[in-house]
């Protein structure tokens, strides 16, 4: 069955839980804040109680909420958040739209369940699936064709980071994995250094500006104007206890939430925290 994307309309939305900010030419715009979690591969039936619990939770004033569970949870995650904000993503996808790819997903696919997002470029993927920063760029246009947003991820290693090359990396990787034709709408970019997901690390706060600030930077030599729209996430072991203090970053947008997105009493705080920033 065909589901309809929940997506809300961008006349509906802009003035709930955005920042107004303007650019060196004086242009006024908003960025609106964003939480997505990543599930990775965790999850059944039983959890979706937790979206219920998410869905019931949202205030008028609440960010930009976004699910992404394992693909053959898309459905009854769509189903448990019926009727509330939250919107639900894929974790992957393929760049290809059919053929003999065995255990993959197209991203039409994922956009049929009422999906709205999906993930591409996560460093599991990158890393445990050889993905480079061309299939993964590939990816993101895919998404785009299925009307997807494209949550796109870079980030160093622990090496890259301790030999004083994250910003040479992740500039390189920004401008390799992002497609031409990227906008506010259809692309967001998620920060994630690789030493701190699912570690408990966390960069320093000066460390996160000086990563965002340059990425910011160099949106705005690419895509002009565009660059100011899309938001830029923070991810890697953001918790209920450090998520105020990352959210003070200027061009931190939100976050990309992995273990502790799986249960709402731990979201729900990182939610509150980027509404308050
Ligand atoms: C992630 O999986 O993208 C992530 C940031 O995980 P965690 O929050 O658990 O570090």
């Amino acid at each position: 069955m065909f589901r309809v994307a929940r997506r809300p309309s961008a006349t509906t939305i802009p003035m709930l839980g955005t920042s107004l900010k303007q650019t060196k030419k004086g242009h006024m715009y908003m960025r609106r804040k964003l939480t997505a979690g990543n599930w990775k591969m965790n999850g059944n039936r039983g959890l979706m109680a937790e979206l219920g619990t998410l869905s019931g939770s949202q205030s008028a004033d609440a960010p930009e909420i976004v699910i992404c569970p394992p693909h053959p949870l898309l459905t009854r995650a769509i189903d448990a958040t019926s009727g509330s904000p939250i919107e639900i993503g894929g974790q992957d996808c393929h760049a290809a739209t059919k053929g003999a790819y065995t255990g993959d997903v197209a991203a039409s696919m994922i956009a049929e369940t009422g999906a709205t997002f999906v993930i591409v470029g996560h460093s599991e993927r990158r890393d445990g699936h050889s993905e480079s920063d061309e299939t993964v760029r590939s990816k993101a246009e895919a998404a785009w064709a299925a009307g997807l947003t494209a949550i796109i991820c870079i980030g160093e290693s622990d090496a890259e980071r301790a030999g004083n090359d994250t910003l040479q990396i992740i500039a390189e990787q920004l401008q390799a994995s992002l497609p031409d034709g990227a906008t506010a709408e259809n692309t967001v970019v998620a920060y994630e250094p690789i030493w701190a997901i699912g570690t408990g690390k966390v960069p320093t706060l000066a460390q996160i500006i000086e990563t965002h600030d340059m990425l910011r930077g160099e949106l705005l030599t690419r895509l002009g104007d565009a660059g100011t729209g899309i938001r830029l996430l923070y991810g890697g072991s953001v918790k209920p206890t450090n998520a105020a203090e990352i959210f003070q970053a200027e061009n931190v947008d939100g976050a990309l939430v992995g273990g502790a997105s799986l249960k709402a009493a731990d979201f729900q705080p990182i939610i509150d925290a980027l509404a308050a920033s």
